[in-house]
């Protein structure tokens, strides 16, 4: 199917920035999708157009009472220059599921994929090429009422921005310390920790504070109500491998699905490594550690497809794990994942689309 998108052109490009000196987040392409949605009319107006300020009353609902999603995924160039997206739908089906929770109107995956491909090649000049960087596509929707009352919101921008973003690891994979936080939780059953909205990054920042000040990259969420279970690391989904084993929590309604996470499950059982998903202990990954047979633990992600864990603190008992290197079940599921990403090497399961 193809979708009247309309094409603005900036008057005014930017200059691009230094490949070699790009952060995350910081820099942002010539132009953004904006399509609008009213209350009896759908979603409408799809568009692209000069990247740039919203003009938006205060008391527009979003500012107030955060009804809200978003959604983050990467562009890459290939060395032959071809453009390729990793798995887009996947992200747009799970901006619905996060649309369904915060009553917000679903979009159309088909539209919402084409118009991340429309904008990406109106502003293809700006992915950059060297090894490891990427163009960092933020999809989100926010309501656009002008009314202070706590309802469904009867308007909605659905919004694309893009970003080049520099290699994650520059000076290779590092593993990163952890902190299991048992004071603040995350998310509950019930709750919107499936969800990806900004509430649940607001509730997080505190406990991210703290670990920081303790000297720990990132925390590590127990469940919120018994504080025993393992849910996610940061803004990652968690995997460990006990033996031979690879285990990651369920999805019960309390962490994000990450495209990541079942890509790496994916590709591990293909591998023909036994993965697990199901409810697991903090006490259970540290009887493991005790007796010599947790081999490895890692997140996974957009921003660094995996993230190898070195050390964990619980209750200040604090374990090293693989000795605090990078193990080999994570260093193949990084090299496979961001080799097919960047069309470095063949992609078998069919995940990266041009
Ligand atoms: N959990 C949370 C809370 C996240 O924000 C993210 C990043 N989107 C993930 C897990 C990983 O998801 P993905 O692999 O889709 O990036």
């Amino acid at each position: 199917m193809s979708y009247q998108i309309s094409i603005q052109k900036t008057q005014n490009p930017k200059s691009k920035p230094d490949q070699n000196k790009l952060g995350f987040g910081q820099i942002f392409t010539d132009h953004m999708f904006i399509m609008d949605y009213t209350e009896g009319k759908g979603w409408h107006d799809p568009r692209i157009v000069p990247y740039g300020p919203l003009s938006m009353d205060p008391s527009t609902m979003v500012f107030h009472y955060g009804q809200a999603v978003f959604e983050g995924l990467k562009a890459y160039k290939t060395p032959e220059g071809k453009i390729l997206l990793f798995r887009p739908r996947k992200n747009m089906e799970r901006i619905n599921i996060s649309n369904d929770r915060l009553c917000i109107p679903h979009i159309d995956v088909d539209l919402a994929v084409e118009a991340c491909k429309t904008l990406v090649s109106v502003d293809k000049d700006w992915i950059p090429e060297a090894e490891g960087t990427s163009l960092y596509i933020r999809p989100f929707i926010i309501s656009t009422d002008p009314f202070l009352g706590v309802k469904p919101s009867s308007t909605y921008k659905f919004i694309i921005i893009l970003s080049p973003v520099g290699a994650y690891y520059k000076e290779g994979i590092n593993p990163v310390k952890i902190y299991v936080e048992t004071n603040y939780v995350r998310a509950v059953k019930g709750g919107i920790g499936y969800s990806k909205t900004p509430g649940n990054y607001a509730a997080s920042l505190i406990a991210q504070v703290e670990a920081k000040e303790k000297g720990y990259t990132q925390v590590l969420w127990l469940d919120g109500v018994e504080k025993k279970y393992i849910e996610e690391v940061g803004t990652m989904n968690v995997f460990f491998k006990i033996n031979d084993e690879v285990i990651t929590p369920s999805l019960e309604g309390s962490i994000l699905a990450g495209i990541t996470r079942q890509s790496t499950i994916e590709l591990l059982r293909a591998s023909g490594i036994k993965v697990t998903e199901r409810r697991i202990t903090i006490q259970e990954i540290y009887d493991a550690h005790a007796a010599g047979t947790l081999k490895e633990a890692f997140g996974t992600g957009t921003a660094a497809v995996i993230s190898p864990i070195g050390e964990l603190s619980w209750n200040d008992n604090v374990i090293k794990i693989n000795d605090g290197k990078i193990g080999e079940t994570s260093m193949m599921v990084y090299d496979t994942i961001t080799g097919i990403q960047s069309g470095k090497k063949e992609d078998t399961f069919g995940w990266v689309v041009e």
